[in-house]
């Protein structure tokens, strides 16, 4: 009975962490590609406006020096509107 139990819980706990911890990354992930396209830091939430892109590509947030490369996010949202 006790041995039933544990197996339960063992693999509502397995089940548990394979399907929530996977949808919360696609989540987070979602979350900061809207946000980039949107030209605002995912990290901080600071608006970039016209801020260009290094020689690199990537965009350096001046509020938290986190670097990213909006260029794709941006054209992608652009290229919805034509
Ligand atoms: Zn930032």
């Amino acid at each position: 009975m006790v041995l039933e139990y544990a197996v339960g819980i063992a693999f509502l706990l397995v089940f548990l962490w394979y399907f929530s911890i996977p949808r919360t990354a696609r989540a987070i992930i979602a979350a900061a590609h809207e946000a980039l396209a949107e030209r605002i830091c995912p990290a901080c939430g600071y608006r970039f406006g016209v801020i260009e892109a290094e020689d690199d590509g990537c965009t350096i947030c001046p509020e938290c020096s986190a670097a990213w490369r909006m260029k794709a996010f941006v054209d992608k949202e652009t290229s919805n509107e034509c």
